[in-house]
Parts: C-alpha cells; structure tokens; sequence
C-alpha cells in the first residue's frame, strides 16, 4: 500500500495523514469543511517543523509532511486512487454510515476501508458497503505520531487478507497492532471509561481532590494521556448542564 486517503482532518485525520507521510506514504487528506483542512496543514506544518528542529524526525521528513499531503476539498479526487482510505469523522453511526456508502461507490473495489472509530461497530459500518470483506476498524491513539499502538477490529465479515493487510501497514507506520473481536468500545475504551467512572466515584466519596486524583492517576499509574481524566469529565458534565 503506497496511497492513502483519510476522510476527515480533525484531531485524528491530520495526525494520522501526518504519521502516514513521514513513513513515506503519499496522503490526501479531505473534510467536508475548507477550514479544517487549512487548519490541519499549518498544524502539520507546524509539527514537522517543531520535530525536525528538536531532531525527532529527519529533514527529508519534514519536507515529505510538506510535499506528500494534499489536502483535498474534493472527495471524489481524494478517494479514487487510494489503496486504503481511513476515515476519522465525528463518532456517529448514521455519519459514518453515509461516508461508507460514499466511498463504496467512488473507490476502486479493491481499496481497503477503514474506520478509526473508537467504540462503534465496524459490522454495522461494513454492511452499507458491497465489500464488507474489505472494511475493517482501525483504532489510532492521538498523538498518532508519537502513540505506539493500533487496535486493529475485525467485523463480521472481514477477510483475513484484510487484517493482514493492515497489520502490515500499522507496521510501516511504526506501530504496534493487537487484534480484538468486535465489542463496544473495544479494549482501550472500555477501559478508558471504567477509569473515568471510578474517578468520579471516588470524587463523590470524597476520597480525594479532583486534582490530586488526576496526579496520582497521572504519575501513579503512569496514565499520560488526561482527556478521560476527571477533570476533563468534570468539565463536560459543566457543558452538557450549561
Ligand atoms: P474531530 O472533531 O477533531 O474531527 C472530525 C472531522 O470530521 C472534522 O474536521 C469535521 O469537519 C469532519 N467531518 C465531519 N463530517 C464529515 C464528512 N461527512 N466528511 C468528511 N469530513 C467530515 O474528531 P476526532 O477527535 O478527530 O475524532 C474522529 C474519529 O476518531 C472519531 O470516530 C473518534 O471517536 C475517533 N478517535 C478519536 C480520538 C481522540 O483522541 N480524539 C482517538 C481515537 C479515535
């Protein structure tokens, strides 16, 4: 797989057509929205930038996230050679659904699609394809750049030469795969949101402060990552009250 296409250029699409172009992959990055794609460039720009002067990525790198991603506001041009697409929209089923159907009919049949869903069902999805044999979830972390591991989910109809196919490329990306049958949230969100329940448990009983259950979560258990953290739950029980 040489060329890859990623719907979406969020938080997750412009980090994972980031990852993808420094390992030497062509990328076509596309949104629905112009803006977003102007935002992902700079961002990606930006990174490159950042990680070549501190010598985490090399020159010839950087010019790669310069020269190797087109950010495409037409999804017809940004799908249409692509081995692979991977799709990074909002987590909503009925969206995902009518992006599939999309690129099932612009893509070659051949082309492997792939979702970045972190907890729906790539069964579901795959069904509003006629490849549902070449549909396969693959779950990034973010940073992508700098997170080791892909969860790579099958549906129910997914072929074995698929989830070779993509374990493959998680290898040229630098990544760690492990394969994990079909269950909402899989294993890293399931898990990410049994910690965040016990932490709101635990600031209800008063066992300690919000923020000193977030320290000791972060350097305790060595957890980095604070977006499922309680202060960040807290902060979204605040906007879904206000
Ligand atoms: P985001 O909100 O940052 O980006 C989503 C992008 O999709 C936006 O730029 C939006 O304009 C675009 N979009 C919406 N509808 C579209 C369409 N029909 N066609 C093309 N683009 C469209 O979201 P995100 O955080 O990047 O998450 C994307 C996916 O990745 C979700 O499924 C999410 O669950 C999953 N995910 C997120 C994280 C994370 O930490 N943010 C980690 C792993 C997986």
């Amino acid at each position: 797989m040489n060329r890859i296409a990623v719907i979406g250029a969020g938080t997750m699409g412009r980090s994972i057509g980031y990852t993808a172009a420094i390992h030497g992959f062509t990328v076509r990055i596309y949104d629905v929205h112009e803006a977003a794609l102007t935002r992902a460039k700079s961002a990606n720009v930006e990174l490159a930038e950042k990680s070549a002067t501190r010598e985490f990525i090399t020159d010839e790198q950087k010019v790669y996230v310069e020269k190797n991603i087109v950010y495409e506001p037409n999804l017809e041009r940004a799908v249409k050679e692509a081995d692979i697409v991977i799709e990074a929209v909002l987590e909503e089923m009925e969206l995902k659904v009518n992006v599939f159907k999309e690129l099932d009919e612009l893509t070659d049949e051949q082309t492997i699609l792939a979702t970045n869903t972190s907890t729906l069902s790539p069964t579901e999805i795959g069904a509003a394809t006629t490849r549902s044999d070449r549909v396969v979830a693959m779950h990034f972390f973010n940073p992508v750049h700098r997170m080791k591991l892909i969860e790579i989910v099958r549906g129910l109809d997914t072929s074995d030469e698929t989830v070779e196919r993509v374990q493959k490329l998680g290898r040229q990306l630098g990544k760690e795969t492990v394969e994990v049958r079909e269950f909402p949230g899989f294993v890293t969100s399931r898990m990410n949101c049994l910690i965040g329940n016990e932490a709101m448990n635990m600031y209800m009983e008063g066992v300690a402060s919000a923020e000193d259950i977030d320290k000791a979560i972060k350097l305790g258990l060595n957890h980095p990552m604070v977006h499922w953290s309680l202060l960040t739950s807290l902060g979204w029980i605040v906007v879904f009250a206000t």
